[in-house]
């Protein structure tokens, strides 16, 4: 049997043991061990209040979903603890405690403990060593002190090891004859219900939770459940209920399954899960979406589908390039016209930079673009030499 995911401090060691005795393994570092070897870097440098802003910073920071997410709250919080005022007079932006992060925890070990990167892979919610600290804890408990001979540490261990089954044992058995109130409502985890932990219920049901959020903020499912535990993210539950079916116990990650000691599957019934398998489109928030997925699914990359955050297919006239900008900047396509304006606006402030860009492609590039986009006739459609095309004018959109 190999572990699947192993957690560990910034120990060398321990980390180069780990790659060379269990290949196979996800091997992330423990965000207590960091938040805490950060923490006593800071002594003495923040205030009570600051410190407080750092705890929480820190905590959004490694919790970024997206790695967009991860740019801008990094650059946030460099902002907020750098060059807020609140900051007290030893903190500078050259200040090494900032330099220290950057350089021994963010840019060497962040795909080992940053939610976009550490979720990608299966991690089953763990990101700290915390269970194995408490253990530590409950061991010394029972040994009640350092007069111990090797025979009755031995002893005494067994005895916290057999407390730990039993109470193991009597959860496995929860999960196998209750039914909890919150989960009996809900008709697609009916094939779940005592055939998987009751934790991996309650995740669920979180999840289901998101849909309703998601579809109102307008977002899109991220998938982290379903990467990081091998359980159905927002979208695949849309995706169950909108077809009017239960999730079958296959899409459920083995780990969640185990309800005993024996092998948690068939060696024959292996398991549809597999880390890195395509993702798919995130975007079964709402039934309204799906024809505009299966519309667009045999054009979209595969590997590009999991990042659409959202599909809109605008009236498809000689504006639509321009129209697709004000959907992606979140206003009505209708105000094509204002971002011909604000495209040209933008070409005509900057024109030295953009002259130069475009002259790398043809000299005469800078005035076909400006040309081409000024076109205001909402009556009469476009001609073709006033259509948006790619790249010339996708540089300026992006
Ligand atoms: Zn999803």
């Amino acid at each position: 049997m190999e572990p699947r995911v192993i957690l560990t401090d910034a120990d060398h060691a321990l980390m180069n043991a780990c790659d060379a005795v269990f290949p196979n393994a996800t091997k992330n570092l423990c965000r207590w061990h960091i938040s805490e070897n950060i923490r006593r870097k800071f002594k003495g440098l923040y205030s009570k209040d600051t410190g407080t802003d750092f705890t929480y910073w820190w905590k959004v920071l490694y919790r970024s979903p997206t790695i967009q997410e991860y740019d801008n709250r990094r650059i946030n919080m460099e902002r907020h603890l750098i060059q807020d005022d609140r900051t007290c007079e030893s903190f500078k932006p050259d200040d090494k405690v900032w330099q220290y992060i950057r350089k021994n925890w963010l840019y060497p070990y962040r795909h080992k403990f940053v939610a976009w990167w550490i979720d990608e892979r299966r991690n089953y919610g763990e990101t700290t060593t915390n269970r194995v600290e408490s253990q530590h804890t409950n061991l010394k408990r029972y040994l009640n002190g350092s007069n111990n001979s090797l025979d009755t540490i031995a002893r005494h261990i067994l005895k916290m090891v057999n407390s730990q089954m039993k109470e193991i044992v009597k959860s496995f058995h929860e999960s196998r004859s209750k039914v909890m109130e919150g989960h009996r409502q809900h008709v697609w985890l009916k094939k779940l219900i005592n055939r998987v932990l009751t934790h991996a219920l309650g995740l669920l049901v979180n999840e289901y939770e998101l849909i309703h959020k998601m579809r109102d903020g307008g977002a899109s499912c991220d998938h982290h459940l379903y990467s990081s535990s091998g359980l159905s993210c927002a979208c695949r539950i849309e995706g169950y209920i909108v077809n009017d079916t239960c999730i079958p116990i296959k899409d459920v990650d083995p780990f969640w399954r185990r309800l005993n000691f024996d092998l948690a599957y068939p060696p024959n019934e292996e398991p549809d899960y597999e880390a890195g398998a395509p993702l798919g489109f995130p975007l079964m928030v709402s039934p309204a979406q799906v024809p505009a997925i299966e519309m667009f699914r045999s054009v979209i990359p595969g590997w590009a589908q999991p990042f659409v955050a959202d599909i809109k297919n605008v009236r498809p006239d000689s504006n639509c390039g321009f129209r697709s900008i004000a959907v992606g900047l979140g206003i009505h396509e209708k105000h094509w016209s204002d971002i011909r304006r604000a495209m040209q606006n933008e070409l005509e402030t900057n024109e030295g930079w953009w002259r130069a860009m475009f002259s790398k492609e043809d000299e005469r590039l800078y005035d076909w673009v400006h040309s081409s986009i000024s076109y205001s006739n909402t009556v009469k459609p476009a001609p073709p030499s006033h259509w948006f095309s790619v790249p010339s004018h996708g540089h300026m959109a992006a």
